[in-house]
């Protein structure tokens, strides 16, 4: 039994159309409307053609009974069941030339969506772009006044759980190191403040504006001043090269960015300081590592100390690495301890011995008893 199509049929009742259901016959359209005798819409004159928003009906058109009939048919299946009627030619013709025509404009339609979807694509890599590019920006914007009061919040936030120790040599000794590596900084704009805390973890850590804080327990890890003043020269370099202000800037990316953007310095300052307390849990990338482990072993080059303290602690790390299966904070980023530590070695051999001048501080001093006090003023030893 041949399939039954429905659909609307013009022409037969003035001003309205009739549901109606068609059937493909072998010499015509067999159409039977609601109310109305059946009717044949010969192939002889019949004219298709698709019609609707996007293309919705096929359309097919003749007379019958004297009048101008048309019929809409929604199921478009309908064209391959006139293809298979043996429909005259000029009917076949005519679907097939609306068919081509339409994936045609289909075609068209969606080469105009590629279009449209490359030219999106680009334009939010290019507000990307804009964006890294305000990022860096803002870094670069960022006065040192700002930085450091950055710092201050984050180093209050450390102060307010650590107690500091307060051994008056302990204090001198960590002194004399600061005062030494940044005397062999080229130019600095930020007051370094070191203070050795009461804690047992082995870590180091600096914050904007040059709060450096020494934990009790890398010193008893390490086996000699250089070893400890390598890891200050690190931890200072994190600070000139402005890597914590760095990963803040893209923390609070879009914020930042647009507020470069629309030139708000005000609701720049607000952004940074709004991300002050991620500074205490955020690590540093492969390349900041390598970029702070290679400025400080330089560093302690110019500053008459032994570049190779660094990597010697760094070996220390690693073995603490594999032993306890903990792994300390100051190297809880990739590249791993070992890897670094070789690294170094290649610099330290360029750099040659150097002139060397001895610190009057030892690790001994700096193992003196700890007297941790609690403080809560960053920039008050
Ligand atoms: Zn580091």
């Amino acid at each position: 039994m041949a399939k039954l199509y429905s659909g609307v049929c013009h022409g037969l009742v003035e001003g309205a159309g009739l549901s109606c259901s068609v059937e493909v016959q072998g010499s015509g359209l067999h159409v039977m409307a609601q109310d109305q005798a059946p009717f044949l819409l010969s192939y002889h004159s019949l004219e298709v053609s698709f019609t609707g928003v996007g293309d919705k009906y096929l359309s097919c058109r003749g007379p019958a009974q004297g009048r101008d009939i048309r019929v809409l048919v929604p199921d478009k299946t309908i064209v391959e069941d006139l293809a298979a009627s043996g429909a005259p030619g000029s009917v076949l013709s005519a679907v097939r030339k609306i068919e081509q025509a339409r994936s045609k404009r289909a075609g068209l339609k969606f080469g105009v969506l590629i279009a449209f979807a490359a030219i999106a694509a680009l334009l939010v890599l290019g507000a990307i772009a804009v964006l890294k590019a305000a990022e860096k920006r803002a870094v670069t914007l960022i006065p040192p006044a700002w930085e450091s009061a950055l710092g201050k919040v984050a180093a209050e936030g450390i102060l307010a759980e650590t107690k500091t120790c307060s051994n008056p040599e302990i204090v001198r000794a960590a002194n004399e190191i600061g005062t030494r590596l940044v005397g062999a900084l080229s130019s600095t704009t930020y007051a370094y403040k070191i203070r050795v805390l009461d804690a047992p973890e082995i870590n180091a850590f600096a914050l904007p504006g040059g709060y450096v804080f020494l934990n009790r327990g890398l010193i008893e890890a390490a086996e000699d001043v250089d070893e400890i003043a390598g890891v200050l020269a690190h931890e200072l370099e994190h600070v000139q090269l402005r890597h914590g202000l760095s990963n803040i800037a893209r923390q609070a990316g879009l914020m930042l960015g647009l507020s470069v953007l629309i030139g708000d310095l005000g609701a720049l300052e607000q952004v940074l300081l709004s991300n002050a307390a991620s500074l205490l849990d955020m690590s540093f990338s492969r390349d900041q590592e390598s970029a702070a482990d290679a400025a400080g072993v330089e560093l302690m080059h110019r500053a008459g100390l032994d570049p190779a303290g660094l990597p010697r602690f760094l070996a220390i790390l690693s073995s603490e690495e594999g032993l306890s299966g903990a792994i300390p904070s100051f190297l809880s980023t990739h590249p791993d301890s070992a890897q670094r530590s070789e690294a170094l070695k290649a610099i330290v051999q360029r750099l040659g011995p150097g002139r060397r001048r001895p610190l009057a501080a030892t690790i001994a001093t700096l193992r003196g008893a700890c007297d941790p006090v609690h403080t809560t003023d960053p920039d008050t030893p």
